[in-house]
């Protein structure tokens, strides 16, 4: 089953965040396709990653690229706001995810 195989492959960790979900409810842990379907993605596991439901539904079928864009966009306003209260987090330039950083 693609989804066992996956999840076994990956270690049941998000390869996006780095979660481990091996205590989460089977049916939270989600497949992404890496390429989307939309994208001529396939079924196979060669592009299929582990997935928590949070990062799932925020890639949804958007290039990572575009994703990882939009996440240090959102990331940087977090951190922006939070500065105008005193604080003085930098802003990032990059972002890794999990399975980039092994
Ligand atoms: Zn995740």
């Amino acid at each position: 089953m693609l989804k066992l195989e996956t999840l076994h492959r990956d270690k049941y960790i998000c390869q996006y965040c780095g979660e481990n979900l091996i205590l989460e409810n089977i049916e939270d842990i989600h497949l992404d396709h890496f390429v989307s379907k939309i994208n001529g993605g396939k079924n196979e596991i060669e592009n299929m990653k582990t997935s928590c439901k949070r990062c799932n539904c925020s890639k949804n079928y958007k290039d990572i690229e575009i994703w990882r864009s939009e996440l240090i966009k959102k990331f940087n306003k977090n951190i922006s706001y939070l500065n105008s209260y005193g604080f003085n987090f930098k802003i990032v330039k990059d972002y890794k995810f999990y399975f980039e950083r092994k």
